[in-house]
């Protein structure tokens, strides 16, 4: 692309950075991921600086990069102050900070315009009076931080279970939101370069078992495409995004979407594009974040992806799974342990029928 050959740094280096390197290379791109485990999964394809997040010498490897981006938010923010003016992080801090609480978050949906499930913010005990009134009579209480794959969420329908599930908790601040009786999930990736550009990911269904994705389905000519891609694209520019961002949404009978929360990042739900014969999802966060050139980003033919998380005593059917037509393995190098994403399959074939039949096949043989 250039005589530079760019350097990536990434925060992180789970099994999301260990696809944006295998997408990085081949773009001529280096990367460097910062990552206090020296069991992760991306030490095995990139450079790894095992060190915490504030390590100093870690981050003036990271500062020496072209630019740097995260697969995971969590991030202490004192890690991005002191990237700040060193080197162009992406998304920047204000987004980061936004998408990885749940209350701001959704306050800062509501100013962009898009639509949310009902909340309230409950931070003192006074928060729980009449709260479940206000988003309905069942809700689901989640802890503002530090969730993820359904932890930290717990389903109530009166007061009095509003109270303990709070108290279990642990009384850290949380949200209230008003069950929502949706027909399907979906979610769309939304890209924005630095000079303003943006571009989009394909729609995807998405089906989850116990609060963590299980499948997710791309089909041409989606019907909530048009309209996920323009409030993907409205939450885009009113937050300034440079990098890439995926919302999840849960799309009511009626035909109208909720916004149910936003990553900073890929997500899991767009693992499919790595096999569907266009630019996957990681392509476009590299180049994204490192002001590449970038248009939508879409799957060529019907494809799917099915999850492999770790299940007590359960192992997925290996050979029926090469057997079958289509599919397309992805591991991540970790440690089993139950209700752990261990990795992925991609499922594509030439049309829908086929799609729909082999992936009730496939969804057999992963238990
Ligand atoms: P996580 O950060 O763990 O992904 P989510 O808020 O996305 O948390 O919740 C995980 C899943 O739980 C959602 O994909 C959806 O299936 C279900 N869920 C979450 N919030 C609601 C809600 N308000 N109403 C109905 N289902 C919900
Ligand atoms: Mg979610």
């Amino acid at each position: 692309m250039t005589s530079h050959s760019p350097h990536l740094g990434i925060l992180g280096g789970g099994q999301l950075a260990q696809m944006l390197a295998l997408a990085a290379l081949p773009l001529g791109v280096r990367v460097t991921v910062l990552e206090p485990d020296i069991l992760a999964p991306a030490r095995l394809c990139a450079t790894h600086l095992h060190a915490p997040y504030t390590d100093a010498a870690g981050l003036d490897a990271l500062a020496g990069c072209d630019a740097v981006t995260l697969e995971f938010e969590n991030v202490p923010v004192e890690v991005l102050t002191a990237l700040e003016g060193r080197v162009p992080v992406r998304p920047e801090r204000a987004l980061l900070e936004r998408s990885k609480h749940r209350a701001h978050e959704k306050e800062a949906l509501q100013e962009a315009g898009a639509r949310t499930a009902p909340f309230v913010v409950i931070e003192t005990e006074a928060n729980l009076d009449g709260a479940l009134e206000r988003v309905g009579r069942q809700g689901i209480l989640k802890t503002s931080e530090l969730g993820y794959d359904g932890k930290g969420q717990s389903r109530v329908s009166d007061a009095a279970g509003l109270q303990s599930a709070w108290d279990e908790l642990g009384r850290v601040p949380c949200v209230l939101e008003g069950l929502v009786q949706f027909e399907r999930e979906v979610s769309l990736a939304v890209a924005r370069g630095p000079d303003g550009a943006l571009a989009f990911g394909p729609l995807i269904e998405n089906v989850h078992r116990n609060g963590i994705l299980r499948t997710s389905l791309f089909l041409e000519g989606d019907p909530h495409e048009a309209q996920a891609r323009e409030i993907a694209g409205q939450v885009a520019g009113a937050w300034g995004l440079e990098g890439l961002m995926t919302l999840e949404f849960f799309g009511l009978p009626e035909g109208e979407l909720l916004v149910n929360e936003v990553a900073p990042r890929v997500h899991n739900s767009g693992h499919l594009t790595q096999d569907g014969g266009g630019v996957s999802q990681f392509d476009a966060q590299v180049r994204a974040v490192l002001g590449l050139p970038l248009a939508d980003w879409r799957p060529l033919h019907p494809c799917a992806m099915v999850n492999i998380i770790g299940a007590e005593g359960k192992t997925p059917d290996w050979a029926g799974i090469d057997a079958l037509p289509g599919t397309r393995l992805h591991l991540y190098h970790k440690a089993w342990r139950a209700g752990r994403k261990l990795g992925h399959v991609n499922l594509v074939t030439a049309d829908e029928q086929t799609l729909r039949a082999r992936l009730s096949q496939l969804e057999t043989l992963i238990p």
